[in-house]
């Protein structure tokens, strides 16, 4: 490493980018507008920025819209704001399509000098001969032919739709990619950038190299899928003459039970099976953070398997349980009971209804900082209807933040308990009490909490490319329970996280307003694993 010592040392699990001299790095991330980012972006994106910030150079976000039969303005918007969601904060954005005037010049510039020509073999022929590595009968076009035909296609003749560029590399190549691959090629509908000025665009595999190179890239991350490529690559920028780009290539993550392709979350979106983009069940960064990913959480995640080159399929509880480290440290803690089944308990000795009784009780049992709040105290208390199977008069049970109770009087009703009384013992032992217990003052304040809790989209762990996924959509991903929460609960703002005690973490969808219930999305801790019991 050139100079390395000059920089922090790299995070755990990430390894070097060769030959990167500090100052003059130049990395990119080129994401296709052609849906919203999802974590596997996240990862290409974090680690780009990661490398940029590392070595003191420079990140580039590039839209890669070549394709206007798949992209769109709104995820071009989308993905400026997702990336601010990250904290990524690119120091240039650029588009592939501000190229395509020295993209065309470039692809001239083959044809002239016979690396590139002309052909309409229908696709599935072509596929068939490469497989085969038989050439196309057009391989030997004379250049002044391919110019007219190329052209011809670019001015969006109808005849131009047949056609398409291809590079005269080598058809007897062990390498599949170097089988004279396709580099340009007609598409009339209009792009959402340059309209209907181009009536032919180039193929990633064309424009890709050309940009990095001209935009100064010194280090092109690619997926370890793209090793195949990487010799295409090179060949496009050594035949343009053009300044090499160095790869580095990283493995693609993926999850279990999750649908990881913008075409496939299109689909859910489209068949109303998520509210949209955004929802907490999907993949997408957005999606994530609505179900309660913490960014710190995710990046530790992300940067700790950086170097690593194989693919996995990541259990999501793994993911789960680190990022309950990091909210654990934030999350203040409230009090929650079962909106419907719960038991009344009478503390005889307790302050009276009408004093307005409260005691001052952390928001963190660990942090200080996160402040205090005050919880109302009185005599008409309740309790949660499972936390009292069994109870006997004489036992003495906590109230959780506030004391002991000795149990006077129990009532039955239809063989369970039905009601409770109880004396307050100010110096009672907390340690002896079997039962500590979430409780509730009865008040008309308690806000009505509406606890949501998601499951996965698919029921299979592994998909397969050949694999519909269709056949295998959740049928049920959702399960909500009410529950009467302490009023404290009423001052949160979206997107803040908490714990329910006994209940576990949750982040707010929606603050209580208007007398509507506040929404909490439970999040996953990495233990529990069906939609029940909240
Ligand atoms: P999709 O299959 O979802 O359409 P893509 O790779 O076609 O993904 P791009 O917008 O072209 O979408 O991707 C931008 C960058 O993100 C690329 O550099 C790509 O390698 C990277 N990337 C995409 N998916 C993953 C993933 N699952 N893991 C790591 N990197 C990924
Ligand atoms: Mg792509
Ligand atoms: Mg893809």
């Amino acid at each position: 490493e050139v100079g390395g010592d000059l920089l922090e040392p790299l995070v755990s699990g990430m390894n070097l980018l060769e030959g990167a001299v500090p100052g003059n790095v130049v990395t990119r991330f080129p994401p296709e507008p052609s849906g919203y980012l999802h974590i596997g972006h996240a990862k290409a994106v974090l680690l780009n920025d990661y490398y940029a910030r590392r070595y003191k150079g420079r990140l580039i976000v590039r839209f890669d819209d070549t394709n206007p039969s798949k992209e769109k303005e709104e995820y071009q918007q989308s993905i400026v704001e997702d990336l601010k969601l990250l904290g990524v904060d690119p120091d240039v954005v650029t588009y592939t399509s501000d190229y395509f005037k020295a993209i065309f010049g470039y692809a001239l510039s083959m044809i002239e000098n016979g690396t590139a020509y002309m052909d309409d073999t229908p696709q599935e022929q072509m596929k068939l001969e490469r497989a085969d590595r038989v050439e196309s009968k057009h391989r030997n076009m004379p250049p002044e032919e391919a110019k007219e035909k190329f052209l011809m296609m670019n001015s969006g003749k109808e005849e131009g739709a047949a056609w398409c560029l291809r590079a005269k590399i080598d058809m007897n190549s062990d390498n599949g990619t170097l089988r004279d691959p396709v580099l340009f090629r007609q598409n009339l509908e209009p792009h959402h950038r340059s309209g209907t000025t181009y009536k032919a665009y180039p193929t990633y595999d064309l424009a890709c190299p050309i940009v990095d190179s001209l935009e100064g890239v010194t280090h092109a991350l690619r997926t370890t899928e793209y090793n195949d490529r990487d010799e295409q690559y090179q060949w496009i920028q050594t035949t343009l003459g053009l300044r090499r780009v160095r790869i580095h290539s990283f493995s693609r993550v993926n999850f279990m039970y999750t649908v990881l392709s913008k075409r496939k979350l299109a689909w859910f979106v489209e068949q109303g099976l998520v509210e949209g983009w955004g929802d907490a069940r999907f993949p997408t960064v957005r999606g994530v953070v609505r179900r309660g990913v913490n960014l710190d959480a995710l990046k530790t995640f992300i940067y700790s398997q950086g170097a690593s080159r194989r693919v996995v399929n990541m259990d999501w509880s793994k993911f789960w349980a680190e990022n309950k480290k990091e909210i654990d440290k934030q999350a203040k803690r409230f009090m929650a009971i079962d909106a419907n089944t719960n038991v009344p308990l009478k503390v005889t000795n307790g302050p009276a209804i009408d004093s307005n009784s409260y005691l001052s009780t952390a928001n963190h049992p660990k942090d200080p900082s996160l402040g205090s709040r005050a919880l109302r105290i009185g005599q008409d208390v309740i309790l949660e209807t499972v936390d009292v199977e069994g109870i006997q008069e004489g036992e003495e049970i906590v109230l959780l933040r506030w004391g002991v109770v000795k149990i006077t009087k129990v009532t039955q009703a239809n063989g369970n308990v039905g009601s409770l009384e109880g004396e307050f013992i100010p110096d009672g032992d907390y340690k002896t009490a079997k039962r500590k217990l979430s409780w509730m003052i009865q008040t008309g304040s308690n806000p009505i909490v509406e606890l949501t809790e998601f499951d996965h989209l698919v029921t299979k762990d592994k998909l397969e490319e050949e694999d519909n996924f269709a056949d295998y959509v959740n049928p049920t991903t959702l399960a909500t329970t009410q529950v009467m929460g302490d009023a404290g609960l009423k001052t949160l703002q979206e997107h803040e996280i908490i714990q329910l005690e006994r209940r576990g973490f949750f982040r707010v969808d929606r603050p209580y307003r208007d007398g509507k219930p506040l929404i909490l999305y439970m999040i996953p801790d990495g233990k529990t694993k069906s939609m029940s019991g909240m």
